[in-house]
């Protein structure tokens, strides 16, 4: 899987030496993307492959050797290179909004979904979140990081004055040709106002990301997820927290659903995350219609399939039970620690045992890990830790694992991308019975994990180690507050 002559465009960052050793107009004219350097030679990326006259002439310019990489998505060179050199110039002009730009042009280079704006005792900060984790961007004196933020609240429609309350907004800025809307929050903190920006997919990644096939989810567990979703009525509840990758298993969900185009599909969401052609997607304006009145109301308009973006509450809980048992395939999350966990709480929210037993299909738990950069990975035998983690013998120390290193194309994070981890309940009868009688959640983990042997998030997380996926550091990172199974 490690090839080093093919690159991974969504899953890799141009190095900005490369970057400077190409003019931008000879890039967009020629449809080259300079990647990185490495042994003094120049490793590109090309829009057309097939077009010799084009590489021709590019060498011809260069003063070092070119190796020409194949793109895993060749259609998408094109709008990549775009990003990196934006037509309208060199970028920053010296503006506030200027600047903002830069940063967002950044952030999405990087593949971020949020950018902060930090007030620090003595200077101003710019993070970016790349993969789940935060990393220092930029350091701005105070100074231009309130004139950042003032373009931001500006630009948004927020109350530029008004520094001591939290306010929200949304902005759309255009970047290298395509619309970016992000939702703008900020908030008084102990040495100044504090923004965040959260980027809104656009339709390309959204069409990018929510295939179900993308997710990373075993073939057993696809079946599983397949199988729920071909039920005319029940519930399938997603749990893990912020971040875990919930709304994108529930888009990929809906996705697949609405492929036939015979199902009418609604969606009620606080707010709508990413635009999706053929669903009805109902976004919550609280100020005026409650969640709840909206999810009774979307009752009338006939739909097949529901999607509820958060059970939060005993009435939510309540009508979305109560849909699913009057013939809609209801498909929501619920705050809860593991799969187990999602029952204990129904339970908890006042939804009748026989109303749990008799709509619900499906429960998922999930997390998100990162990737190994494939151009810096390497493989060592598994330590007497490692073992001890997966519950393995001594005789697997022989074992290799992938680690994590760092290189030019990762910025030295060794990670590029992630994928999810899954743990899956179907509902069968021997759970029904066991949740009629009460048993504890420790009884029915017991069940499930020791005598069904139902795959952990943890032990698929192993099974993913072992095919290079992700690292033993990253299922660590993400079941360490689990029960042990
Ligand atoms: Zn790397």
């Amino acid at each position: 899987m490690n090839n080093p002559d093919t690159v991974d465009l969504s899953r890799t960052v141009a190095t900005r030496e490369a970057l400077q050793a190409v003019p931008p107009q000879l890039a967009r004219r020629l449809g080259v993307l300079p990647v990185m350097i490495a042994d003094g030679q120049l490793y590109i990326v090309m829009a057309d492959e097939s077009d010799d006259s084009a590489l021709s002439q590019f060498e011809a310019q260069m003063t070092m050797p070119v190796v020409v990489l194949h793109a895993r998505a060749p259609e998408a060179v094109a709008s990549v290179i775009r990003r990196y050199y934006p037509e309208q110039s060199g970028g920053y002009d010296g503006t506030s909004l200027g600047l903002l730009g830069e940063i967002v042009r950044r952030a999405m280079l990087y593949r971020c979904s949020d950018i902060h704006f930090d007030a620090e005792s003595k200077t101003g900060l710019i993070r970016l979140r790349i993969d789940g984790l935060l990393r220092t961007d930029r350091v701005l004196p105070h100074e231009t990081l309130n004139e950042l933020i003032s373009a931001v609240k500006v630009s948004s429609g927020l109350d530029m004055a008004e520094r001591r309350v939290p306010q929200d907004g949304q902005l759309t800025m255009l970047i290298a040709g395509e619309e970016i809307s992000m939702r703008v929050a900020t908030i008084p903190t102990l040495h100044g106002e504090k923004l965040t920006l959260r980027i809104l997919a656009t339709e390309s990644i959204a069409a990018e990301l929510a295939d179900l096939n993308m997710l990373g989810m075993s073939g057993a567990h696809h079946r599983l997820l397949l199988e729920a979703l071909g039920n005319s009525h029940g519930v399938i509840l997603l749990s893990g927290p912020t971040g875990s990758g919930k709304t994108t298993t529930l888009y990929a969900s809906l996705r697949h659903l609405k492929e036939p185009g015979t199902l009418h599909i609604l969606s009620i969401e606080d707010p709508v995350e990413i635009p999706l052609d053929g669903i009805n997607q109902i976004r919550i304006d609280s100020d005026r219609v409650s969640f709840n009145r909206a999810l009774r109301s979307t009752l009338r308009h006939d739909p097949d399939v529901i999607m509820i973006g958060e059970i939060r509450d005993a009435e939510t809980a309540d009508i979305a039970i109560k849909s699913a048992l009057t013939g809609h395939l209801v498909l929501s999350t619920l705050h809860a620690n593991d799969s187990v966990g999602v029952i204990t709480r129904l339970l908890n929210l006042g939804v009748s045992v026989d109303l749990v037993n008799s709509a619900l299909r499906l429960v998922i738990a999930q997390r998100l890990v990162r990737c190994p950069c494939p151009h810096c990975m390497t493989w060592t035998p598994a330590t007497e830790a490692d073992c001890e983690f997966f519950g393995w013998g001594a005789d697997d120390r022989k074992i290799m694992l992938p680690r994590a290193a760092g290189c030019q194309l990762c910025h030295d994070t060794g990670y590029a991308g992630r994928l999810g981890l899954y743990e899956m309940i179907p509902v069968d009868r021997t759970i029904r019975d066991m949740i009629r009688s009460g048993e504890s959640e420790d009884h029915i983990s017991h069940y499930l994990f020791k005598e069904c042997q139902i795959v952990t998030l943890r032990a698929d997380g192993a099974e993913k180690v072992l095919k290079g996926l992700t690292t033993i550091d990253e299922v660590q990172r993400v079941t360490c507050l689990l029960r042990s199974a």
